[in-house]
């Protein structure tokens, strides 16, 4: 992976900030792209000091018109991408008869349409040079329902089925597609959720009737490095021949 470029989106927060560092670690020049400016500088800092090449860049995904050039900005200031990772997102959880219209809006803005947004603009410039690797991040909830998360595992659902399509657009011109469905993960999303302790975490890993059935059969939370080794194995060269695919990382929560 020397000498790449990647585009990671999400990169302030626990899962994509573990993503940009493991790139960075494998000598990628990463873009990293959020809309929380502090969390966002905080993390690059990070990197930059143990000598990474990481460089901000203050995007609102929601903000249709900024999206294309901030791409044109980081090709500018990195160079050409060969990889993009789609990792921003947020989660609204509630009864469907408590969600309202906003947050069913907010919840696809960012984890359905800022990823249609984000890989349009990215790809468009991967065609002509025929490579590239997308990976999005969309959840185990995408595929088992769950009671709390239709707007959330429908906004997942939209981004895995999109970016698979995606992949088949662009295989011919050997751009790889591929997503990764994380379980419950140990970041500030979860953190928001309401699952701060050592209480709310047991009672993920053993299992709540209706939300989580099975628990986690590996008995622990995912580390934002175990997602990250997931996208950094599906941007590498080892996945040459994989694209289309949904990888879930959850510890085993959705029984296969
Ligand atoms: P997080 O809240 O720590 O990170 C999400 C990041 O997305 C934040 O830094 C936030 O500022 C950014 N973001 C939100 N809206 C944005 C916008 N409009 N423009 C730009 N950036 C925006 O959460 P995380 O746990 O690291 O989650 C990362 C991804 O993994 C999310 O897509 C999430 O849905 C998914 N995921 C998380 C879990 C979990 O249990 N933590 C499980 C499955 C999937």
């Amino acid at each position: 992976m020397e000498g790449k470029v990647a585009l990671v989106t999400g990169a302030a927060g626990g899962i994509g900030a573990a993503i940009a560092g493991e790139l960075c670690r494998r000598g990628v020049s990463v873009a990293a792209v959020d809309c929380d400016e502090d969390r966002l500088a905080h993390t690059v800092e990070k990197l930059t000091a143990d000598g990474l090449r990481a460089e901000a860049f203050s995007v609102d995904l929601v903000g249709r018109t900024q999206v294309d050039s901030a791409v044109a900005e980081v090709e500018d200031r990195l160079g050409p991408l060969d990889f993009l990772v789609n990792c921003a997102g947020v989660l609204r959880t509630g009864d469907v008869t408590d969600l309202t219209d906003q947050d069913w809006d907010a919840t696809f803005a960012v984890n359905a349409t800022g990823v249609f947004l984000m890989s349009r603009a990215v790809v468009s410039r991967m065609v002509p040079r025929r490579r590239g690797a997308i990976v999005t991040v969309a959840s185990n909830a995408a595929g088992t329902a769950r009671t709390q998360m239709a707007a959330y595992a429908a906004s997942k659902a939209a981004a895995t089925v999109f970016t698979k399509c995606l992949g088949l657009e662009v295989a011919r011109y050997g751009i790889r597609c591929n997503v990764v469905a994380p379980g419950s993960t140990d970041t500030p999303m979860l953190v928001g959720m309401g699952v701060d302790g050592e209480a709310e975490r047991a009672s993920i890993i053993d299992g709540i009737p209706e939300h989580y059935k099975a628990g986690i059969p590996l008995r622990k939370l995912a580390l934002p490095s175990d997602v990250a080794d997931a996208f950094v194995f599906l941007l590498s060269d080892h996945a040459s021949h994989i694209t289309l695919h949904s990888l879930t990382v959850d510890g085993g929560a959705t029984l296969g």
